[in-house]
């Protein structure tokens, strides 16, 4: 368990209409942590990421960040506080880098937001280079650096991600798993749901979610010596 929980939920039910589909899911990243969120198609891991931003409200249970209790605060106010959550889109594909950039830092101070954009253009030359291209003319790959920079655009202590690597190649995963290795090294507290054990590579910890209940929760070492994880998350 890390000394200082940064985002704690406990016991997390949600769903849609009638449908449920959280039953009771746990989780606790620490400050500077890199927590994966592992997981099969439809075990709900999109719903929990969207119940912690405050995207969907919690039936039951709790969330806390940085020791306040967030449960029925709205996404803006979570966002302020230091969270920010890239979703599998990203980003705004008929507007401009240099927008998606503003939009993404918006709660900033116009100083900080400055200081921010520099900082994230230094470290993503190529959206330097064309700052006022709309997103929707970059690559899969570029985009998903635009979703990464719009998403760290507000300085945010925690980034959640949802499947970062949907639609991009290895080659891409690779460069997208050394861009978050760098943030997290400065500090960036991320919140992973995958299913590519690529990610894995990044982690401290590792949680599964299973028909919407927590399941393992381990460092990645113990969840590959588990046989039966192993065989489900690796396919070994
Ligand atoms: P995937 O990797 O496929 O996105 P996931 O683990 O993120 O899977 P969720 O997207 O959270 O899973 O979906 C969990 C369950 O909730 C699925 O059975 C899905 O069909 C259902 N679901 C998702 N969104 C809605 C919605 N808007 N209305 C009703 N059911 C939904």
């Amino acid at each position: 368990m890390p000394a200082e929980p940064l985002l704690a939920a406990r016991g997390i039910e949600s769903g849609y209409g009638k449908v449920q589909v959280l039953w009771g899911a746990d989780l606790l990243v620490g400050a500077r942590q890199c927590v994966v969120l592992l997981g099969p198609n439809g075990a709900g891991k999109t719903t929990f990421l969207k119940v912690l931003l405050g995207l969907l409200p919690a039936w039951r249970g709790e969330a806390h960040f940085a020791g306040e209790n967030i449960t029925l605060w709205p996404s803006d106010r979570r966002v302020r506080r230091g969270m920010a959550y890239m979703s599998e889109i990203g980003v705004f594909t008929a507007l401009s880098i240099a927008d998606n950039l503003a939009i993404g830092g918006q709660f900033s101070p116009p100083a900080t937001l400055r200081r921010q954009i520099d900082a994230l253009y230094a470290a993503f030359p190529d959206l330097a280079a064309r700052r006022s291209a709309a997103a929707g003319s970059l690559s899969g790959g570029q985009r998903k650096m635009l979703g990464i920079a719009k998403a760290l655009a507000g300085s945010p202590r925690l980034l959640v991600m949802d499947e970062p690597s949907a639609g991009l190649s290895p080659l891409f995963v690779g460069e997208v798993i050394a861009i978050l290795r760098q943030f997290h090294r400065d500090g960036l507290a991320l919140l992973i749901a995958e299913q590519n054990v690529k990610f894995l590579d990044l982690a401290e910890h590792v949680i599964t979610l299973e028909g919407g209940r927590t399941g393992f929760s381990g460092s990645v070492a113990a969840l590959t010596a588990d046989d039966a994880l192993h065989r489900a998350y690796f396919g070994l």
